[in-house]
C-alpha cells in the first residue's frame, strides 16, 4: 500500500481536515507531509519498564492535532518550532541509531499526523535490524482507521485518556470532540491488545491520565469508567504533573488531600499500574527544545546522530 496517499485528503485524526498535505497544505496540526522531528535521544523520565536501564529512545515529532493549553511540549506542538526535516530513510536511520545507543525502546511521541511516514520508516528499520519494542506515545486522538494501519508495527501503547467530559476537553484540550473520540480508540485497543504484560516485554496498553486541577470529579468519573472497561486489559499511569497554562500561571494546584482521595479510589477499584508522586517542582518537567539537551540534568542523553543531522541541515 502507498501510505503517502493518506496525506492527500488528510483524515489521520478525528479533526478530518481533508487538506492535501502532500501539496503543502496544512490542517489543525500545522504540518505538511514533510516529517519534522524536534528532538531525539534517551530519556529516563518514562514509566520504569519503558525507560529500562539507559532510557527510552525518544523521537519527538513537531506539531499536534490537539491544542492542549497545559501542554508541556507547547514549543514543538503549538509554537511552530520547526525541528529538523527528515526523510523516511533518515527516520529509519534514527531508530537504528537509538538502538545502537542503548535505548530500551523506540518511543514515538505525538506521531499521529505522521502515521504514513512512520509506518514506512518502521518497515525499513525493521528490515535493517531494528529489534526494539516500539512504543506509540500519543494523545489517543487518532482516527481508528489510521491506528489500525500502524497497529501491526506497535508493541506498547502509551496512550492518554485525558477526559471523558466534553466540558473538560473543551477547557483543557481546546476541543470538546476529544472526549467522544477517545472511546472508540480505546475500544479498538481493547480488542487488539487484550493483555498488558510489562514484566515479559513491552506489550499491550498503558493508559496515562493526568489529573486536571479543579476537575477532580472528571477524574473520579474516568477512574470508574476505566475500572469497568479497561482494567482487565490495560495498566494505568496516574499523573499529577500539571503545568499551569502560560496565560494563567496562578492556576489552582491539586491538593494533597484531593490526590490522596484519588489514590484511595484507585485502590478501592482494584486498578493496577503506576502513580506519580506529587511535587512542587512541576516547572522542572517542562522541556526547552531550543537546547540540544531540553530536559533536566541526568534525565536524558541527546542522540549524537540527531545533533549531527540537525547541525548539517542547519548549515545547508
Ligand atoms: S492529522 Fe488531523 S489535524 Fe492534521 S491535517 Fe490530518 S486531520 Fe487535520
Amino acid at each position: 500500500m502507498d501510505y503517502s496517499t493518506l496525506y492527500s485528503q488528510c483524515a489521520l485524526c478525528p479533526n478530518n481536515c481533508s487538506v492535501n498535505r502532500n501539496a503543502g497544505q496544512t490542517g489543525r496540526c500545522a504540518q505538511t507531509s514533510e516529517i519534522r522531528v524536534a528532538w531525539s535521544g534517551l530519556h529516563r523520565g518514562e514509566e520504569p519498564p519503558v525507560t529500562g536501564e539507559k532510557g527510552s529512545g525518544m523521537i519527538f515529532f513537531c506539531g499536534c492535532p490537539l491544542h492542549c493549553q497545559y501542554c508541556q511540549n507547547y514549543q514543538i506542538s503549538q509554537r511552530g518550532w520547526d525541528g529538523v526535516a527528515l526523510t523516511e530513510t533518515e527516520l529509519a536511520d534514527l531508530m537504528l541509531e537509538l538502538q545502537a545507543f542503548g535505548a530500551a525502546s523506540i518511543n514515538l511521541v505525538t506521531g499521529t499526523h505522521y502515521i504514513p511516514s512512520i509506518i514506512n520508516a518502521l518497515i525499513d528499520a525493521k528490515a535493517r535490524g531494528l529489534a526494539l519494542p516500539v512504543v506509540w506515545n500519543s494523545s489517543g486522538y487518532e482516527s481508528v482507521e489510521a491506528l489500525r494501519l500502524i497497529d501491526p508495527y506497535i508493541d506498547l501503547y502509551l496512550i492518554d485518556v485525558k477526559t471523558l467530559s466534553c466540558d473538560v476537553a473543551s477547557r483543557f484540550c481546546g476541543l470538546s470532540a476529544y472526549a467522544k473520540a477517545i472511546v472508540p480508540v480505546m475500544r479498538f485497543l481493547r480488542r487488539r491488545h487484550p493483555v498488558t504484560d510489562l514484566e515479559h516485554g513491552l506489550k499491550g496498553t498503558l493508559v496515562r491520565h493526568l489529573v486536571f486541577p479543579g476537575c477532580i470529579n472528571a477524574t473520579v468519573d474516568f477512574l470508574k469508567w476505566y475500572a469497568d472497561n479497561l482494567n482487565d486489559c490495560c495498566l494505568l499511569s496516574l499523573m499529577v504533573q500539571f503545568v499551569p497554562p502560560k496565560e494563567d500561571p496562578g492556576f489552582p494546584k491539586i491538593s494533597k488531600a484531593e490526590y490522596d482521595m484519588l489514590l484511595d479510589l484507585v485502590d478501592e477499584l482494584g486498578i493496577d499500574g503506576f502513580v506519580q508522586e506529587t511535587s512542587d517542582n512541576e516547572i522542572l518537567w517542562i522541556p526547552d527544545f531550543r537546547r540540544d539537551q531540553p530536559f533536566p540534568e541526568g534525565f536524558a542523553d541527546p542522540l549524537p546522530f540527531f545533533l549531527n543531522i540537525k547541525e548539517s541541515k542547519s548549515q545547508s
